[in-house]
């Protein structure tokens, strides 16, 4: 099998209401990359990156040299082509090799009629069960959806959740309220929900003496973990000594030099890998490997997906054995998706590994050209801005 064109499309799905969090907000819509490799013996490889529009595109185009005539099965050299540690000091092509290896396992796995994990060793479950990712949302001006803000509308918001997909884990996105009014909503959701599991996410916006008090006040409850309650390394290890909830990050330990470092120092209890952040799902798995030797946690880390990235986060959530937690996903925030038969369903707050070859997702072009279009009337927006605080940093 050879590749012999590449493509990249960008396309702006609608979410049901704008989602806020500690530094901005996505105001209402998640705009994507679609990537793929189409090979010599017609399979049609698909990939996924956040982000998009005609740079996005053209980083993407601009791989060509090292993807065209590259057989798709060979995975390691591709990582060495396009994201050798060398010449990543002088680009950033994690994320665009995260969304080609993502095509290229769709593809080999399409072309040998195996999935893409067991391209990682096969699958340890079928069902990988999520967390309700529970977001304080602007109001959808055309629907009336969102709008939450007090502890009362979260806690409707996640039973409306709970009572359509079955979740029995709840995520706050925290950092958009003083802490005091986070805590008030967080322990709200630990009383309406006495047996579910919860963690609480604040972007790493809190200092560290923030964290310690929001710490302390939820120490009783049924936590997952602290995720990012404030930043770095150093933060993070200060927080240990104050507050005994494991903690957990997406966003200071993203890459092996920092995981070995969070290791060797033992800073961070569980890593939520992200399959587009750590390089791609092979790299994710790598470090879930890692993890799993040193006995530290991890987890499924939601960067914001389409139906292809959810697929690639299925397939990692059902070959690693460490998998502690129920995964995170935006997924559920969305409208619509590109992929063929409509979006993924939960089914008691898990969702099925797909059963069939390579990622086991196949693209819609009429839903990817009217999302495209979207894309185009509406254009990107500032992930780090909220429209409703504009003078927020
Ligand atoms: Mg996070």
């Amino acid at each position: 099998m050879k590749i012999v064109d590449l493509r990249a499309t960008t396309v702006a799905v609608p979410l049901e209401a704008p989602l806020r969090h500690a530094n901005g907000a996505h105001w209402g819509r998640f705009i994507r990359t679609i990537v793929e490799v189409v090979c010599d013996n017609g399979v049609v490889g698909l990939g996924e990156m956040g982000g998009g529009g005609a740079s996005a595109e053209a980083a993407v185009m601009g791989l060509k040299p090292y993807v065209l005539g590259h057989d798709p099965l060979q995975l390691e050299q591709l990582r060495w082509k396009i994201m050798n540690p060398v010449g990543s000091l002088y680009n950033a092509r994690a994320q665009l090799h995260a969304a080609v290896e993502m095509a290229c396992m769709d593809a080999a796995g399409k072309g040998l009629g195996i999935r893409a994990c067991d391209l990682l060793g096969g699958a340890l479950r079928e069902e990988i069960p999520f967390a309700s990712y529970l977001f304080f949302r602007h109001r959808n001006a055309a629907t009336g959806a969102g709008g939450e803000t007090s502890a009362d509308e979260i806690v409707a918001h996640a039973i409306d959740l709970k009572t359509k997909h079955g979740f029995t884990t709840h995520k706050l996105k925290a950092g958009v309220f003083p802490p005091a009014h986070e805590i008030e909503v967080y322990r709200a959701l630990a009383a309406a929900f006495p047996t579910d599991r919860l963690r609480i996410d604040p972007n790493s916006v809190w200092t560290v003496e923030e964290a310690i008090h929001v710490g302390r006040a939820i120490l009783d409850l049924n936590n997952d973990y602290f995720e990012d309650p404030c930043w770095g390394l150093e933060g993070m290890r200060r927080l240990r000594q104050f507050v005994p909830i494991p903690t957990a990050t997406n966003a200071v330990v993203v890459n092996f030099e920092q995981l070995a470092q969070s290791i060797r120092q033992d800073l961070i209890d569980v890593v939520l890998l992200d399959t587009t952040f750590w390089g791609g799902l092979r790299q994710a798995h790598k470090a879930g490997t890692v993890l799993e030797t040193f006995q530290y946690g991890a987890s499924v880390h939601s960067s914001g997906e389409l139906g292809i990235q959810l697929a690639s986060m299925l397939h990692l959530g059902a070959s690693l054995p460490n998998i502690g937690f129920a995964a995170d996903a935006h997924y559920h925030h969305l409208t619509d998706d590109i992929i063929k038969g409509g979006p993924f369903r939960y089914k008691n707050g898990s969702i099925a590994l797909p059963k069939g070859p390579g990622l086991g997702v196949e693209l819609d072009r009429d839903k990817m050209a009217e999302y495209a279009e979207h894309f185009r009337r509406l254009g990107g927006y500032a992930y780090d801005r909220d429209p409703a605080r504009p003078n927020w940093y």
